[in-house]
């Protein structure tokens, strides 16, 4: 068994550390403790979920959360060209539902008294220089204090000091756009769905929160406009968040005392998910705009692999290789999936609006293409299974 240092205790770490210390590596996890007033929430999708079941944290994440049950997509723009609304059905691919939405502080909280619990040694400061020296990773603090581990998780965000270490180069990319986030309460019930407005600034998404009358929102706009936004008071933004979604949930109502929060959003790819002994997961390997809740579900999957390499090869440095190889096509493939998306709804261009119009008024028209979209989008690979279970199906159906 290895020992590992994972740095940075946001979920990523903290989900790495726990996996990885009930396997029985001896895990210490480095960072400042996560953030308990993040306002964003996240939805969890069921492959997920069941690693978080694995992890023995998943009963009290459900007590807080509500299942998501149906995504729809909805052309908020006002172009020229407009696609028909998409509705998937968790049903149609025989879920009950895709996953459930937490609250990010909860989630945090979670995983936090889960680590207690769980042998895993926490060094509750920010490291300030990682080297990896061949035999060992050197990790060192701003007091003078080093620690020695024979492998390093990098889980420390964005600005990955362990990506820097490990020279590991990005693809980067600024977006013009904030993510305004909050939660709000509503006169109609949900109905346990998720709506994602496409606009011409980026999408406004609606997500189900437990009751049936509270959800929490993601709205993508300019940074000035995300700043305006924020400052308005609880009547005002109210009104706005209800105008944004034509009112689909009836009167809303935002807490004055909720957090409404501006969350700054970019694309980071890193070229790979490790080097020697250092390997990278979550933000630190990948970082895209909130458009079908793909970051933290990319990040469980990062976390999965990391068991299974971890549990098959005793160096880390062996491990780390064929993690990266095994992570590169799915973080590629969500990474420029998404950037094209986002790129999609912010073009101006008559031939991209039109493209990403027939994409949907496809996926509204042919249940087996979104069957494959609902698929691949909870897991990779499982899609194509999927649509050629369904082929068959209807070529038989055909043939009768
Ligand atoms: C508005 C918004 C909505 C989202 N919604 C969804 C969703 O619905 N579904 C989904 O799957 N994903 C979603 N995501 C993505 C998801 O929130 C992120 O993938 C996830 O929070 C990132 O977690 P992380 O632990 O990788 O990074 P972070 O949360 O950034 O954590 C990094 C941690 O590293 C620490 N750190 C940094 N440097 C150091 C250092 N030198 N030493 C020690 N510690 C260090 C930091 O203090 C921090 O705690 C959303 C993102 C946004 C912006």
């Amino acid at each position: 068994m290895a020992q590992v240092g994972i740095i940075g205790s946001g979920p990523a770490g903290m989900i790495a550390a726990l996996a990885l210390a009930q396997s029985g590596h001896e895990v210490t996890l480095i960072g400042p403790p996560a953030s308990t007033t993040d306002a964003r929430s996240t939805a969890i999708m069921a492959p997920g979920l069941r690693l978080l079941g694995e992890l023995g944290v998943l009963d009290t994440i459900k007590a807080a959360t509500a299942p998501l049950q149906t995504m729809r997509i909805i052309d908020g723009t006002r172009r020229l060209l407009r696609a028909p609304v998409v509705t998937f059905h968790a049903r149609e691919i025989g879920e009950d539902a895709f996953g459930l939405n937490v609250p990010n502080a909860f989630l945090n909280r979670t995983l936090a008294q889960a680590l207690a619990g769980a042998g895993v040694t926490v060094q509750a400061a920010a490291a300030n220089a990682v080297t990896d020296q061949g035999r060992a990773v050197i990790v060192g603090f701003g007091d003078g204090e080093t620690l020695a581990f024979e492998g390093v998780v990098g889980a420390d965000g964005k600005d990955s000091l362990c990506r820097s270490a490990a020279g590991i180069a990005t693809r980067q990319t600024d977006l013009p756009q904030s993510a305004l986030v909050g939660q709000f309460s509503h006169t109609r019930h949900h109905n346990f769905i998720s709506n994602e407005f496409h606009t011409e600034s980026g999408p406004f998404t609606t997500v189900p929160l437990p009751g049936g009358f509270a959800s929490s929102f993601v709205w993508v706009v300019d940074p000035q406009e995300a700043t305006r936004l924020a400052a308005l008071d609880a009547g005002a933004i109210s009104l706005a968040v209800e105008k944004r979604m034509e009112s689909l949930l009836g009167a809303v109502t935002l807490d004055r005392n909720a957090a409404v929060q501006a969350w700054p959003l970019s694309g980071v790819l890193a070229r790979s998910a490790a080097a020697g002994n250092i390997a990278l997961i979550g933000e630190a390997a990948h970082r895209f705009p909130p458009i079908g809740a793909q970051g933290l579900n990319l990040t469980l999957r990062d976390v999965a692999e990391l068991r299974r390499v971890l549990s098959e090869n005793s160096s880390p440095a062996t491990a780390f290789g064929f993690f990266a190889t095994a992570r590169a096509r799915d973080m590629a493939v969500r990474y420029a999936s998404v950037m094209a998306l986002n790129r999609s709804l912010l073009s101006g261009l008559l031939p991209v609006q039109a493209a990403r119009s027939a994409g949907l008024a496809m996926l509204a028209r042919f249940p087996e293409l979104r069957g494959f979209v609902m698929r691949e989008g909870l897991q990779p690979g499982s899609g194509w299974a999927g649509l050629s279970q369904s082929l068959r199906r209807l070529s038989e159906r055909q043939d009768a």
